[in-house]
């Protein structure tokens, strides 16, 4: 299907769907809120067809570009249907899988997530290994019935929602760097695995610990080869630094819009909203050639940090801008409004820290992009 065809059917079947979709809650609801209704919507457009756009035919999807994929995450979170951040592991984790997981595999799996009966967790991040990943020290060994993987994650996000994990562990010696790195699909019920949730400054246990202790993984859950775990970590990274991107600044443009209508007047300076609404449209300039350049087949690299060195920024200026123009409600509105001012603008604060941090992808643009010095 065309992309404007694709827009226009898509439009009116969420305009005639409008209270099918619609969330039972109000306002930004729990986070138990927004996985079932993410179940849902997901549920829903699989059954209609839109989520399998875009997807490749063999994981259960109809083909298509992938611009058609973004563009109903764009409509569903412009339309604040679904939270652009659990919306988003869809667009992180299945690309993997299906570059990365044996044929079989992936074709069971990917239509789960699509469908949304399952919900899977990226175990990447541990507590002595976040920017420099190439450290990570949980331990897979071979076993006679599978690998055995013992060790500890964190911030990993909605793995007590989890049914499976894309999980890094380390199966060369520990000085083996990014070579002894290989990459698990994980079922997170398996025996040995405990789930510890955290609470984050904004109330939400949106991440969590994930403690391994002898944890029995069958070797046809590797991803890629034994000590390609580098490779699929970096071919993920990139995607999540893409799509997701883009639905993410869709649902931005709608809260600069509604904060717009909220503010009293002359409580926001009009130059603050300019710099805002530029940095929004700059963002967008810069992840649409990225959308079309993943629909064109180009592998997504080290490039896609300058769209997360700009989203981040983009996303805290919108809620600093909010935290301007409605600052008694951000500060201390107890009305369900202010409450959801309040959480994101909070949460923007993690926009320079997840999918890796500021700083790091200012060093991935200087080193790899600009040749400014070297990683070794
Ligand atoms: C909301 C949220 C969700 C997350 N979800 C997940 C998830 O699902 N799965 C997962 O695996 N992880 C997840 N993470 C973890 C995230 O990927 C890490 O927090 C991030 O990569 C930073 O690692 P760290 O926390 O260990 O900080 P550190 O690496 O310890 O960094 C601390 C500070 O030092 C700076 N720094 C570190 N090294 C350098 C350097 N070489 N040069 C300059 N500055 C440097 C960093 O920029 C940072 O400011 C999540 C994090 C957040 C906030």
């Amino acid at each position: 299907m065309e992309l404007d065809e694709f827009r226009t059917s898509l439009d009116t079947w969420l305009d005639e769907h409008a209270d099918d979709l619609a969330p039972e809650h109000h306002g930004l609801g729990t986070l138990d809120q927004q996985m079932a209704q993410l179940a849902k919507v997901k549920r829903l457009t699989f059954e209609a067809g839109w989520m399998r756009w875009g997807w490749p035919e063999r994981v259960g999807g109809l083909g298509g570009t992938p611009l058609l994929r973004a563009y109903l995450g764009e409509a569903l979170t412009a339309r604040d249907v679904v939270e652009p951040g659990i919306y988003s592991m869809t667009e992180v984790l299945a690309p993997t899988m299906i570059d990365f997981a044996a044929p079989e595999l992936a074709a069971t799996m990917v239509p789960r997530l699509l469908r949304g009966d399952e919900m899977w967790c990226q175990g990447f991040s541990e507590p002595g290994t976040g920017s420099n990943l190439a450290s990570l020290s949980c331990r897979a060994a071979r076993g006679d019935d599978g690998w055995r993987v013992t060790g500890q994650k964190v911030w990993t996000s909605l793995a007590q929602y989890a049914q499976r994990c894309v999980l890094l562990t380390r199966t060369g010696s520990l000085d083996s760097a990014h070579r002894g790195i290989t990459a698990l699909f994980v079922d997170m019920d398996s025996p040995g695995i405990t789930v510890r949730p955290i609470e984050t400054m904004h109330g939400a246990e949106e991440f969590c610990e994930v403690f391994f202790d002898d944890v029995v993984v069958p070797f046809e859950r590797t991803l890629g080869e034994e000590g390609q775990g580098w490779l699929v970590a970096m071919n993920l990274l990139p995607y999540e630094r893409s799509t997701s991107l883009w639905h993410r600044a869709a649902y931005l443009h709608r809260r600069l819009q509604q904060l717009l209508d909220a503010a009293p007047e002359d409580a926001l300076d009009a130059a603050g909203v300019g710099e805002v609404a530029q940095l929004l449209y700059a963002f967008r300039a810069r992840s649409r050639s990225t959308q079309h350049r993943l629909a064109s087949g180009e592998r997504l690299g080290p490039e896609t940090s300058i769209d997360k060195v700009l989203l981040a920024t983009t996303e805290q200026a919108v809620f600093d801008l909010a935290a301007d123009g409605l600052a008694a409600e951000v500060a201390i509105g107890d009305d369900e409004a202010s409450h959801r001012w309040r959480t994101e603008f909070l949460y923007s604060r993690a926009a320079t820290i997840y999918g890796g941090s500021a700083e790091i992808q200012r060093n991935i643009i200087a080193r790899r992009l600009l040749d400014l010095g070297s990683d070794r």
